[in-house]
């Protein structure tokens, strides 16, 4: 089995990952960074309009190609790959990728973000269920479509703005009664007069043969009711991508990475940047100042 040794392995290309490279080689350490999508998540937003220096904002891809090429420029290592685990013996970790090869360093940091959540319900192995509006919402563009928006936070709002430009019409199905949404997606979603709101509504199912055509809507106050959809968009939250992990550390019950002020883990040498470690801000902007404060 092939194997290199390094000073600092970076376990993924999110804007956590991309900054922690970049400080890694300007701090002198002999940097890897391993991940398999370059700029992580930010390929999700379409405009990312909440970080400092962009005044018009920024579109998320284009974003996440300027940091992937900014780290590789400081020059930082990377191997575009998916890292199959990551262990600890005696003073090192070990990563082992897809096709077997091994990486040794003593420190590490674990930047793999998160994974959206699925719902529990019946009919989940149709087609038709997806996560990413700007990859998958233009399939329905000039359809007439229906599309049904799940979820009550940001990203829930900007899949629903996302698709309103695409589809006839969207359903934005919310379980609670209130939005936990920022006041601009608020209104923005208020302005749209393509989408509608569904609150305190549950979907309890996806109806179809291969692929879903319609939903089952579950409430207190109606009778059970099943609707015609073109798609699905889940926004019903994430949890913490640490699959990868055979190492024993400290998590939250939510099974995020435990830090302290470091940013080190209960593991020594091991640490956690951005979104998947223990944190209540899910941010471009605060996974970039982990990612920095980690390789620090
Ligand atoms: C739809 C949507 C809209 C959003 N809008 C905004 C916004 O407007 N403003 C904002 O500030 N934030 C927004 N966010 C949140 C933001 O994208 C995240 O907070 C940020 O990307 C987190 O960065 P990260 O580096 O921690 O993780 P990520 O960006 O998720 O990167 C993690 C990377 O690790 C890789 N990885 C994981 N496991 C492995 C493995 N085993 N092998 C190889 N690679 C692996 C992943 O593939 C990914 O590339 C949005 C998120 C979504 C989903």
């Amino acid at each position: 089995m092939a194997e290199e040794q390094y000073g600092l392995m970076i376990l993924g290309t999110g804007p956590a990952g991309m900054t922690a490279a970049l400080y890694g080689q300007r701090l002198g350490l002999n940097t890897i960074v391993i991940g398999d999508i370059p700029g992580g998540s930010t390929y999700m937003i379409e405009y990312l309009a909440n970080f400092l220096g962009f005044m018009e904002g920024i579109s998320g891809t284009q974003f996440g190609t300027m940091t992937f090429q900014q780290a590789q420029n400081e020059g930082a290592f990377f191997t575009l790959t998916r890292l199959e685990h990551l262990s600890h013996k005696d003073t090192l970790f070990i990563g082992v990728d897809v096709d077997g090869k091994e990486y040794r360093t003593p420190s590490a940091i674990v930047a793999t973000g998160r994974v959206p959540k699925r719902l529990a319900v019946f009919n989940t192995n149709l087609r038709g269920v997806h996560f990413y509006s700007i990859c998958d919402g233009p399939l329905c563009r000039g359809k007439n479509a229906t599309l049904d928006v799940v979820g009550s936070d940001n990203a829930a709002a900007q899949h629903a703005l996302t698709l309103a430009r695409i589809a006839d019409k969207v359903l934005l199905i919310c379980r609670s009664d209130t939005l936990i949404m920022d006041a601009v997606h608020k209104n923005q979603i208020e302005q749209q007069n393509n989408i509608t709101l569904i609150m305190s509504t549950e979907v309890t199912g996806y109806n179809g043969q291969e692929v879903v055509d319609g939903i089952e809507l579950t409430s207190k106050e109606k009778d059970q009711q099943n609707i015609a959809v073109d798609g699905i968009f889940l926004a019903i939250g994430s949890r913490p991508n640490i699959s990868t992990l055979n190492i024993e550390v400290q998590k939250t019950p939510d099974g995020y990475l435990k830090t302290n002020e470091t940013l080190m883990t209960s593991v020594f040498g091991l640490f956690a940047a951005g979104d998947v470690r223990d944190t209540d801000m899910w941010h471009v902007l605060t996974a970039c100042s982990d990612g920095a404060g980690a390789a620090k």
